[in-house]
Order: structure tokens, then C-alpha cells, then sequence
């Protein structure tokens, strides 16, 4: 752990203790020019082409986040999150301005709603400090795409309407970087909605200005549990004291922490930097939550690895460490269907009565499965059926359950009766409907 308080850059020296510890001043003395970095340490000739570049997507760094870098490398895994290179302006086969047709899926401006029980509410388009592979840069930290108290209501009226939603996560830009008055309007008028039973808020404020963690701000969060918080470091070297102390600041106030990390190439796609950055974060109380595989977004094409890094990490993780600091490495399906885990194979074989399994290790052991039986009595489940339908995305899962026993790709019907007449033995279509199971179809959303 970095002593405190972090070193300071030397330009920002002889900056008072109280403006360094004030995140107003931190954030409006943020770097953004060529001249402001060239006082920290020399851009490279890819930096500078970047940087020169129309259209860049919004760079601003923190004082205190800029300190973290080692000026002498531009390699510096901090550096290489948040200055852009002349990489980033390479488009690349499968790139997309929303690559995970967010947009496509928010029923008004700023609210997706994905998953059947939960949304992802954007409240802001600002953050702290800007991430080069940010997913949302089509939208983040431009000024004029920001969200209005319209856009607000209109976001509040459809969860008022919306029951089956009982998990609001805010995110943006970075929720934390909004006025403390819009921030508390919004939480309560939340709370007010008696489905919503879960606040989640996505910030990586604390990482890139652990000064606003300030007792005021927890003191508001902590009167809208149950409210979660999911915190976004990629590298021990972002854990600092700083982080550290706002974290502690944070679950004192009741506040489950998770991370969220994206495995970014030549920042953090090795195992041993993913495993001293689960330590650490476990150290800080923060629970490893998500490895993000990275987006198919513009921008972000240098930082993709194939997926196999992310499932070695995983493997040099998975019983190599205590299980609650393992995340789970997902790839947030393009063109929008949502997270998909992804885990390295632990099982090698089964048959009807024993499931051949190995541990990280390679140690190859059997299960033998009970040969009979006896699950659970329906009358104690009864009181757990949900009482509002997951309007057609029950899945695999709905499967399993019985509810349904196929899911069929769009056109697939249309498409395997080849065209041609009707005839006597397609004429009946109650062949087809398996008993106990209605008519086998998954149910759609306007069933
Ligand atoms: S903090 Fe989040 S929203 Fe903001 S730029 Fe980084 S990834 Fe994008």
C-alpha cells in the first residue's frame, strides 16, 4: 500500500493541503492540453498526433490522478488509461459507436432496461477523469448530450410504471460528479418508488478524486439504503491511501463496495497483475466484482486481448486465491445481450451417475450423483414464484423449469418450411405441442 498522503507531481507541490484535499479544486484544475501534460512528463510523438486530433474523445485528468503516473515511462499503466495515442483513432473491423445497442434498449432517453428485474439509469454525461476505452464515449463527457430534470422525470415516470424492476443502477458518466442537490433529488425521488428495492451506483470518483468521499457525501448516501456502490480500478497502482481511506469512509457508512476492472492490453492483462489487484482490493474492502472483457467500442480497438487472456486470468485465479477474490469475467455481449460469464472448463466428462471434474490444480476427481433424488417440496416454494413474469426472457433457465422446450432463432419456422403448399401433414399443429409444457414456445413479451 502507497504511503500517505500519494506523492504529488512536482508541479503540484506547493499547492496548499487544504485546495490538494478539495474536489472542487481538483476538478477545476484538471489537465487537458498538450502544455498542461508537458509539465508533468514528455508525450511521445503518439500522444502529441492524439491529442492534436478534432473530434478526440474528452480527455481530463485529476491532479491527484495525474501524480500516480511515473513520468519517466510511457508505458506507465495509469498513463496508458487515460492519455490518449494515435492508436485510438485506428477504426477496426466490428467496431461500434454503441456496441452494446444501449440505446436500442432504453425505452426513454438514458434508461436501458435489459434485464428483466433491473435498469441502468444514466443520470450524467461528466466524470472525474475520462477512460480512453470508455463504453459510453459516445455520449460521455460531451456537455450537450447531458441529461435534463425532463429526461430525469421521464426516466422516473417509466420505473413508476415498470414493477418488475426492483434494481436501479445509476451510472452515466459518473453519478458522483453531480451536485449534491441533483444527486439527493434523484435518490429520494427513487426511494419513493415502493418496488425499487435496490440502489446500485457505478463511480470511479473514487479513484480518480478519493477528496470527494467527503463525511457530507456519505452521510446522504447512507440514507437511501439499501444503496451498493461499485468502484472501477484496473491496477494496484491506483490503490492508494487516499482510495483506501474513502473506501473505509464508505463501507462505514454501510456501503457494500464492488470493482469493476476491465482487462485493458498493456495495462493489466497479466495474472500477476490481476492477482495483486484483487489482494489488494479485498485488503480495502472492496469485493472484486466484474473483469470486463473490453467493448467492440470506437476508440477502444488497442486495448482488446482475445478472450483466452481473460479465461488464463481467471485459471491462475480461480483456487489460487480466496474465492471471494475472484470476480467474474464477463463479455457484455454486442449488440446488446447483456453480460455473458465466462469461466475455464472444470468439468472434463459425466455420464448418468458420476461427473468427472478437475480443480485448478489438474487433480481429477468424481462426483457420484445420488442415485435417487428427492427435491424440494413444491408448497415450500410456492410463496417464492414471482408474481410478475419475466415477459419473455426466461431463457435456458425458463427450460430447465419447464416452462418452455425450445427457443427457436427468429425465422426459423418461416425458414424450415421451405416454402410449398399446405398439406395433410402439416395441416395439424397440435403435433407439435409437447404435453405439460403449453405450447413448448418460449413465451414472448406480448404473449
Ligand atoms: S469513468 Fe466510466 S463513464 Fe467515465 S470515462 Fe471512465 S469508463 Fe467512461
Amino acid at each position: 500500500m502507497q504511503v500517505f498522503p500519494s506523492k504529488r507531481a512536482p508541479i503540484f507541490a506547493d499547492i496548499p493541503d487544504e485546495k490538494w484535499s478539495d474536489w472542487r479544486w481538483q476538478l477545476s484544475h484538471r489537465l487537458n492540453s498538450v502544455e498542461d501534460f508537458q509539465q508533468i512528463f514528455t508525450l511521445t510523438e503518439s500522444e502529441t498526433t492524439a491529442l492534436s486530433q478534432p473530434n478526440l474523445f474528452r480527455v481530463e485528468i485529476t491532479p491527484y490522478f495525474a501524480s500516480l503516473i511515473n513520468p519517466d515511462n510511457p508505458l506507465d499503466p495509469i498513463r496508458r488509461q487515460i492519455l490518449p495515442t494515435a492508436a485510438e483513432i485506428l477504426p477496426f473491423t466490428g467496431e461500434m459507436e454503441d456496441s452494446l445497442s444501449e440505446d436500442a434498449h432504453s425505452p426513454v432517453p438514458g434508461l436501458v432496461h435489459r434485464y428483466p428485474d433491473r435498469v441502468l439509469m444514466l443520470v450524467t454525461t461528466q466524470c472525474a477523469s475520462y477512460c480512453r476505452y470508455c463504453t459510453r464515449s459516445r455520449i460521455v463527457g460531451d456537455p450537450t448530450q447531458s441529461f435534463s430534470s425532463k429526461d430525469f422525470e421521464a426516466q422516473l415516470n417509466y420505473l413508476r410504471k415498470t414493477p418488475q424492476v426492483r434494481d436501479v443502477l445509476l451510472s452515466g458518466g459518473d453519478p458522483l460528479t453531480l451536485a449534491p442537490k441533483v444527486l439527493e433529488r434523484l435518490l429520494t425521488a427513487l426511494r419513493e418508488i415502493p418496488h425499487v428495492e435496490i440502489i446500485r451506483i457505478g463511480s470511479r470518483v473514487p479513484v480518480f478524486m478519493p477528496q470527494r468521499v467527503t463525511d457530507d457525501l456519505c452521510e446522504l448516501l447512507q440514507r437511501f439504503h439499501p444503496l451498493w456502490l461499485n468502484i472501477h480500478v484496473n491496477h494496484p497502482n491506483e490503490i492508494t491511501a487516499e482510495l483506501a481511506e474513502a473506501c473505509d469512509k464508505l463501507t462505514r457508512a454501510g456501503i457494500p463496495l464492488g470493482n469493476q476492472a476491465v482487462l485493458l492490453a498493456g495495462i493489466n492483462d497479466d495474472p500477476v497483475i490481476q492477482r495483486k489487484l484483487v489482494h489488494d482490493l479485498v485488503r480495502i474492502r472492496v469485493r472484486p466484482y466484474y473483469l470486463y472483457q473490453c467493448d467492440l467500442v470506437q476508440g477502444a480497438g488497442h486495448f482488446r486481448t482475445p478472450i483466452g487472456k481473460g479465461i488464463e486470468i481467471i485459471e491462475a485465479l480461480r483456487g489460487h486465491t480466496s474465492g471471494f477474490a475472484v470476480p467474474t469475467y464477463v463479455v457484455d455481449a454486442p449488440g446488446g445481450g447483456g453480460k455473458i460469464s465466462l469461466t475455464p472448463n472444470y468439468i472434463l466428462s459425466y455420464s448418468d451417475n458420476k461427473v468427472v471434474l478437475r480443480n485448478y490444480e489438474g487433480y481429477v476427481t468424481t462426483y457420484i450423483e445420488p442415485t435417487h433424488y428427492e427435491k424440494i417440496d413444491p408448497s415450500l416454494t410456492a410463496a417464492y414464484q414471482k408474481e410478475i413474469s419475466d415477459t419473455g426472457q426466461e431463457g435456458v433457465a425458463g427450460l430447465l423449469a419447464g416452462d418452455a422446450m425450445f427457443i427457436k432463432p427468429e425465422g426459423f419456422d418461416q425458414l424450415h418450411q421451405r416454402g410449398g403448399e399446405r398439406h395433410r401433414l402439416r395441416d395439424r399443429t397440435e403435433k407439435w405441442i409437447p404435453r405439460g409444457i403449453g405450447d413448448g414456445r418460449q413465451k414472448d413479451a406480448e404473449d
